[in-house]
C-alpha cells in the first residue's frame, strides 16, 4: 500500500477538549464504556493506549479502480515521532477547514481499516 502527501500536527487544546469531553460522556451514560483502545482520546494506531497529541493524514490508492482517498489518524507522542521519521510529513492544518468531500473519504479509510503500520 503506497501512500503520500503526509501531513502531521499538534492537536489544539480545543480539540483535545472535544476528544476528552466525549470520552467523559461514557462516565455518564450509565452504560459500559469501550475498552481504552476504542476511547476518543487514545491514539489510533492498533494496541495503542496513549492519549493522542496529533493528528498525521495521508493520501492513497483504493482498490482496483484507482480511486484516491485521504485518510487521517490520531496519534500518540511516541506514534507522531515514527510517523515524522517514516513520511517526512508537512506541517498539516486543522481538519475542520477540509471540504465535506475529505470527510466522507475518511470514513471510507477507518471502514477500510488501514493502518499506518
Ligand atoms: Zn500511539
Amino acid at each position: 500500500m503506497s501512500s503520500w502527501g503526509h501531513t502531521l500536527r499538534r492537536l489544539t487544546d480545543a480539540e483535545t477538549a472535544q476528544l476528552r469531553a466525549r470520552d467523559a460522556w461514557w462516565e455518564t451514560s450509565g452504560l459500559e464504556p469501550p475498552a481504552a483502545r476504542y476511547r476518543d482520546t487514545a491514539c489510533r494506531i492498533r494496541g495503542c493506549v496513549e492519549p493522542a497529541t496529533h493528528e498525521g493524514s495521508y493520501r492513497y490508492v483504493t482498490g482496483r479502480a484507482g480511486r484516491v482517498s485521504w485518510a487521517r489518524r490520531l496519534l500518540c507522542d511516541r506514534h507522531a515521532d515514527r510517523f515524522r521519521a517514516k513520511h517526512h510529513p508537512e506541517p498539516g492544518q486543522p481538519s475542520g477547514h477540509a471540504p465535506a468531500v475529505a470527510v466522507r473519504q475518511v470514513l471510507d479509510a477507518d471502514a477500510a481499516g488501514e493502518g499506518l503500520g
